[in-house]
C-alpha cells in the first residue's frame, strides 16, 4: 500500500504537459489526482479497519536506516530491535541474576549451619618459608647409564624432591647440573614450566664447573651486576635488559649456560663482556629486529623473573657429594654447602658410581648417619628423593633419627626398629592408653607394628617411594632388581 503512495504520491514528478493540452489529457491528469487521493483514504480506511478487527495492531513503522543512511532490510531490522533490546534489559537482568546468586549463598550457608552441607575444606595457609642456605645439587650426569624407565624414574623423584620442598618450613635451594640429554628431553615432557620453578634451577655445565665461581649468592651476584650495568652507561635499553637477563640466567636458565658453554666464561664475564659491548646503532643491519628479544616488555618481564629467580639462590662455598658408599659420615649440615646426590637410578649395577667420580674431581664425600642411629635390613643406598627427604627433615628438626624414621620406608628398617615405630605410632594414635593395649615386645605387637607398617607402606606406596627403594638383598654381588619405578 506504500508503494502505491509512494507511486502516486504528490512529491512525484509531474509531467509538464505543453499547452496544447488535449481534453483526453485533462482527464487523465484529474483521473490521477483522484486515484491518489482515494489510495491515501484506502490506506488510512484499510488501516482503520485493521485496527478495529486486530486492537493490538499497530501501523507498519518506517524502515530503519542503517549507518550508511540506507533503509535496513527486515531481517537487520529485527537484529537491530533485539540488540536494543537486550541492552535496555541488562541493568534489570543483571540485578535479578546478583540476587539469585545472594539468595543460593545465604541458602548454602544455612545448610553449613544446621549441618546439612560439609563445610569447605579451610584454605592452605601459606607458608612462612625460610632459605637455609643449603644447596641440594643433583648430578645429573648419568644419564646414558640408565634406562629409558629409569630416567623416567629420575625426573619423578625430582619432581617428588621440588614437590617436598615447597611444602617445608626451612627450604633448601635445588640446582640440577649436567642438565642436558635424556633428563632435559624427560623433563620437558613430564614437567610443565619446570624452567619457572621456584629455588630451582638448571645447570647445563657439569658441577665442577659451576660451583667455583658461584661463591657468593644470587642477591650479591644481582648487586655486583646492576653495578657493572650503571659503570657501562649502556645506552640502549634493550641492550640493558638483555644482558641482566643473559646474566641472571647464568645459574638457571639452559639457554645462557649453552652460551656459557660455548663461549667459556663464567656468569661474570658474560654480563661484563655483554655490557660493554656497544649497543647497536640505529645505522646499518639492527640485529636487534632479528632476536625475539625485541620484545622489549616480554623482556623486562622475563629479566625480572630471572632477577626474583636470581635473588633466591644462596652462596655454595663448600661441596660435599654424598654416597652411600663414602668411608665418611655427615653429623651436621651447613648453609653455604652445596650437597651433591647422584641422579641415578641404578638399581645396584654400578656400585662406588658417585664415590669414584667425587673422588677423581677432589670432592669431599659423605654417607648419610644411618647406622649411628637406625638398623636397616638391606644395604644404605636410598633413592634421590628419600635422601633429600632425609635432609629436609634434618633441617627442620635437628634429629637424624627422627629424620630416618620419618623417611625410610618400614620393609628396609629392622624388625626392632619397624616394632619401636609401631609403638611410636601407637602411641600417638592413642596416647598413654596404649599401655594397656598389646605391648611392643609381645607377640601381640607384631600385629600392631605391622599394621602400622601397612599403613606406612600404602602411604609410601601413595607416594611411590616405596617402589623407588634401591634394593640390594644377599651382598653387593648379589644384586636383585628393585622394584620397577
Ligand atoms: N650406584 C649409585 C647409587 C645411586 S643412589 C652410586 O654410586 O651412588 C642415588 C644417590 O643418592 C647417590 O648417588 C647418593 O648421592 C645418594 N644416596 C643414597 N644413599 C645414600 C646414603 N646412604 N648416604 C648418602 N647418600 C646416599
Amino acid at each position: 500500500m506504500s508503494t502505491i503512495a509512494q507511486e502516486t504520491s504528490p512529491g512525484a514528478p509531474q509531467v509538464d504537459h505543453a499547452p496544447s493540452t488535449t481534453q483526453s489529457d485533462k482527464a487523465a491528469a484529474s483521473d490521477s489526482t483522484t486515484t491518489q487521493e482515494s489510495s491515501e483514504i484506502t490506506k488510512d480506511a484499510l488501516d482503520e479497519q485493521a485496527a478495529q478487527k486486530n486492537p493490538f495492531w499497530k501501523p507498519r513503522a518506517p524502515p530503519m536506516l542503517g549507518p550508511d543512511g540506507q533503509p535496513l532490510s527486515r531481517n537487520a531490522t529485527k537484529k537491530l530491535l533485539r540488540q536494543q533490546q537486550f541492552l535496555e534489559r541488562r541493568p534489570q537482568m543483571r540485578q535479578q541474576e546478583k540476587l539469585k546468586r545472594k539468595q543460593k549463598e545465604k541458602e548454602r550457608r544455612e545448610a553449613i549451619e544446621s549441618g546439612k552441607i560439609a563445610p569447605p575444606p579451610p584454605k592452605r595457609q601459606k607458608l612462612d618459608q625460610i632459605q637455609s642456605g643449603i644447596t641440594i645439587g643433583i648430578d645429573m650426569s648419568f644419564d646414558d647409564l640408565m634406562l629409558e624407565k629409569e630416567v623416567k624414574s629420575m625426573v619423578d623423584q625430582i619432581k617428588r624432591c621440588y614437590s617436598y620442598n615447597r611444602t617445608c618450613e626451612k627450604i633448601v635451594h635445588i640446582a640440577l647440573t649436567s642438565f642436558t640429554g635424556k633428563s632435559k628431553e624427560e623433563f620437558t615432557k613430564r614437567a610443565n614450566g619446570y624452567e619457572l620453578w621456584k629455588n630451582f634451577t638448571l645447570h647445563e655445565d657439569g658441577l665442577e664447573k659451576i660451583w667455583p665461581s658461584d661463591e657468593i649468592s644470587g642477591k650479591e651476584r644481582l648487586a655486583k651486576l646492576k653495578q657493572l650495568q650503571v659503570k657501562a652507561s649502556i645506552k640502549s635499553e634493550a641492550l640493558k635488559a638483555q644482558v641482566l637477563a643473559a646474566a641472571s640466567s647464568s645459574s638457571s636458565e639452559p639457554s645462557s649456560m649453552e652460551h656459557q658453554e660455548a663461549t667459556g666464561s663464567t656468569p661474570t664475564d658474560q654480563a661484563t663482556a655483554a655490557m660493554t659491548t656497544e649497543a647497536p646503532s640505529s645505522e646499518g643491519p639492527s640485529t636487534e629486529q632479528e632476536t625475539p628479544q625485541n620484545d622489549y616488555k616480554g623482556l623486562e618481564m622475563e629479566r625480572h623473573m630471572k632477577e626474583e629467580k636470581l635473588a633466591t639462590i644462596p652462596a655454595v662455598k663448600k661441596i660435599v657429594y654424598l654416597s652411600a658408599d663414602s668411608p665418611n659420615t655427615i653429623t651436621h649440615l651447613e648453609p653455604g654447602t652445596s650437597y651433591i646426590l647422584g641422579g641415578i637410578v641404578d638399581k645396584n649395577r654400578f656400585p662406588r658410581l658417585c664415590q669414584d667420580k667425587a673422588e677423581k674431581l677432589g670432592l669431599e664425600t659423605a654417607q648419610l648417619p644411618i647406622g649411628d642411629y637406625i638398623q636397616m635390613s638391606s644395604r644404605r643406598i636410598l633413592t634421590v628423593n628419600q635422601v633429600f627427604e632425609i635432609l629436609l627433615q634434618f633441617i627442620e628438626c635437628n634429629d637424624w633419627k627422627e629424620a630416618f624414621l620419618k623417611v625410610i620406608p618400614q620393609r628396609k628398617l629392622e624388625e626392632k626398629q619397624r616394632i619401636r615405630r609401631g609403638t611410636e605410632a601407637w602411641k600417638a594414635k592413642y596416647g598413654d592408653q596404649g599401655k594397656g593395649r598389646p605391648s611392643a615386645s609381645t607377640s601381640g605387637s607384631t600385629s600392631v607394628a605391622n599394621s602400622v607398617a601397612d599403613e606406612d607402606e600404602s602411604s609410601h606406596e601413595d607416594s611411590g617411594d616405596e617402589d623407588d627403594v634401591e634394593e640390594e638383598e644377599g651382598g653387593s654381588d648379589g644384586v636383585e632388581q628393585a622394584q620397577d619405578v
